[in-house]
């Protein structure tokens, strides 16, 4: 993990922008915990994940997300959500679950999610939590029946099976919105309101912003999702603050959470948005004329942070809001889970 050293420019981005506004007690939302052998392709090292986390950071235990942790936020203590990395099928289910639940195990502050495919029957999942104390689930569009992952409805990779065991037993669900519009599309809108009122006692986490790296998609979904009462949403990888602006003022500061998707978050560059596209920006995939300025890039978690902290120049943050937007709001929630599997 040789990029885990700051530079003079991180530095001074953590010092002059972010110390002040990251609290001492933080819990991460949304974390991947894996091993790059999980992912079963005979043919991963020229696959789309190689350059990425499987150069970086192909083995993600506890201890090693404790170490990124203490270089990007030091001196504050973290815990997690955290969950396997879905790889493209063949994914080993298994061992993922396995894993994460045995590193988790490391903080009781902290939580997991199982990895889950429409595959899976009820009796299987529910086999899986008791075994491992997972409290939720984690499905992903790579896994969708209807053999189009971009374009995929909710119940295509989370079929409503799934969902019912989530309401049953007050699970939480790590939902990663599918198509081209996000949480802007009309069915995934009109999903989420019947899916949250069908099954009330599933409480549904819609990752990224709800997957709106720019304004526009939370702006068209946000006054019909913001009174659903089992939906909260995390910051994960969202690099522009007219995102966090939106989704700050369009659903509540109370339902939103601070999350790294580590170890994406810990990659250099940025997500970056224009038109209806948004895309990660590196080092190595561009052609930018840098050579008027300091054209060094610093972590995606970085300019996450910025932009959680500039999305909320007009709205204005109390220590007690930033302190929800970090750690409160998340402990609730995995308490509230927490306690009604123990009943
Ligand atoms: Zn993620």
């Amino acid at each position: 993990m040789s990029e885990m050293t700051l530079t003079d420019l991180d530095r001074r981005i953590w010092d002059d922008e972010l110390a002040d506004f990251v609290p001492a007690n933080v819990i991460d939302a949304h974390s991947h915990i894996y091993r790059w052998a999980f992912n079963l392709d005979p043919h991963k090292e020229s696959g789309p994940f190689q350059k990425s986390i499987g150069a970086h950071f192909p083995e993600v235990s506890w201890k090693a997300a404790d170490a990124v942790d203490a270089v990007l936020f030091p001196g504050r203590t973290i815990s997690r959500l955290s969950f396997p990395f879905p790889f493209p099928q063949p994914c080993d289910f298994a061992g993922s679950n396995t894993f994460v639940a045995g590193e988790v195990a490391n903080d009781p502050a902290s939580a997991g999610l199982m990895l889950v495919h429409p595959g899976m029957g009820a009796d299987e999942i529910e086999a899986t939590l008791e075994r491992t104390g997972l409290i939720g689930l984690k499905p992903y569009l790579f896994y969708s029946q209807s053999g189009k992952p971009m374009e995929s409805c909710i119940t295509d990779f989370l079929p409503e099976h799934q969902i019912a065991v989530a309401d049953r037993l007050g699970l939480l669900i790590m939902m990663h919105v599918s198509k081209r519009d996000a949480i802007g599309d009309p069915d995934n809108i009109r999903d989420m309101v019947r899916l949250s009122a069908k099954y009330p006692r599933a409480k549904w986490i819609l990752a990224h912003c709800a997957r709106s790296y720019s304004a526009w998609a939370i702006e068209k979904a946000a006054a019909h999702l913001r009174d659903l009462p089992n939906v909260w949403y995390d910051t994960s990888t969202v690099c522009e603050s007219d995102s966090l602006d939106a989704l700050y003022n369009g659903v509540g500061l109370d339902r939103i959470m601070y999350g790294s998707d580590d170890m994406i978050g810990p990659m250099r560059g940025k997500y970056i948005t224009f038109g209806r596209a948004w895309a990660y920006l590196s080092s190595e995939n561009h052609n930018l004329a840098l050579s008027h300025c300091d054209n060094r890039m610093t972590f995606i978690r970085y300019e996450q942070l910025r932009a959680m902290k500039r999305g909320a120049r007009y709205l204005g943050l109390t220590a007690a809001q930033r302190q929800a937007l970090f750690h409160d709001t998340a402990r609730n929630l995995i308490d509230s889970v927490r306690n009604r599997i123990a009943r």
